[in-house]
């Protein structure tokens, strides 16, 4: 359903768009970049509902979106250039990948499993209404199918999700129109991951040099599915038909494999999406030394199911 959040009725509108966020379900919403597709990003089930909405072959991690400067903090550790880019370009078309404090609610899932997150504050008076009403931040990627363009206008999105979205929020075409600049501030120098509507020259005047993934590593592959991913730090076997002495088993549905020395069940009832709200959390929950590893089962190659086995593939790739 598409409705307008401009002119008299846009508060009711945008209360219940909040509503629906804070229910798990999913919105879709203007940026003044492109328009995003909207979940609670502290819920895993409304995370991986996301994925599933775009059909993502893989878990990419998402933008988070935030309202303010004090939000982002609550979530990540904040560093110098942090605070002054912040200061300069937002609200506005810059993404900062910080690493995550203890005691971050944002889902795992939301970030791809990684311990750093993307974290925006949108400048679009919408998007910070429903931030606000929401009272959380909003896990937002582009509200496109997987591999198709960016929406700027929200036919296109109506297009491309609309059975998928319980609301779409219509604020016109978007100003910018495309993607924000993806920012890294966890390694030694600030690296753009993907240029977007603020550009290198702006980040320089602010905080001095930064310099461009593309620059020092041109394999294509997307700045979230690299090596320094999260692994774990047992060994993970994929394809398990049996247990072997002191490992962890990660299931999936029913089955008959006994003798684990732990279990976690992705879905006992064999669901993908509750699979992968699961996924990342219950990894880190077998990953102790006290096993010897952990023997992962087949999920079905079909849907999210794609996407838990390729993130399966990468924990278990030898390193
Ligand atoms: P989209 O989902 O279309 O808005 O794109 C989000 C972009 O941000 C993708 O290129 C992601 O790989 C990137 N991204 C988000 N979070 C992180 C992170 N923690 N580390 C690296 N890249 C990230
Ligand atoms: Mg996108």
């Amino acid at each position: 359903m598409i409705r307008r959040a401009t002119g008299p009725e846009c508060e009711a509108t945008i209360a219940e768009a909040a509503a629906l966020i804070r229910e798990g379900r999913l919105v879709g919403f203007p940026t003044e970049t492109v328009y995003g597709l909207g979940a609670d990003a502290t819920s895993d089930t409304a995370v991986a509902a996301v994925f599933n909405a775009k059909q993502r072959p893989e878990f990419n991690p998402l933008i988070i979106h935030i309202a303010n400067e004090d939000a982002a903090r609550r979530l990540v550790e904040f560093n110098d250039p942090a605070a002054r880019l912040a200061e300069v370009f937002w609200p506005g078309a810059l993404s900062l990948i910080l690493t995550r404090r203890p005691d971050c609610p944002v889902s795992l899932l939301a970030g791809a499993g990684l311990d750093t997150l993307a974290l925006r504050v949108p400048d679009h008076e919408i998007a910070l209404a429903l931030l606000i009403a929401a009272e959380r931040p909003i896990a937002a990627p582009s509200a496109n199918l997987s591999g198709h363009i960016s929406p700027t206008r929200v036919g296109h999105v109506a297009e491309s999700l609309g059975t998928a979205i319980d609301l779409i929020l219509d604020g016109g075409p978007c100003r910018l129109g495309v993607e924000s600049t993806v920012l890294d501030l966890t390694g030694d120098v600030p690296t753009i991951l993907r240029p977007g509507g603020v550009t290198r020259e702006e980040l320089e005047d602010a905080i001095g040099p930064v310099r461009v993934l593309s620059e020092m590593n041109s394999t294509p592959s997307s700045p979230g599915m690299q090596a320094s991913h999260y692994a774990p730090g047992l060994s993970l076997r994929i394809g398990a038909r049996d247990v072997r002495d002191g490992e962890a088993l990660l299931s999936f549905g029913r089955h008959d494999l006994t003798g684990c020395a732990a279990e976690c069940n992705l879905s006992p009832t064999g669901d993908l999406a509750e699979a992968a709200a699961n996924l990342f959390t219950m990894i880190r929950a077998l990953d102790r030394p006290e096993y010897s590893g952990i023997a992962a089962m087949t999920v079905p190659d079909e849907g999210l199911g794609c996407a838990i086995n390729d993130r399966l593939k990468r924990a278990a790739a030898p390193r």
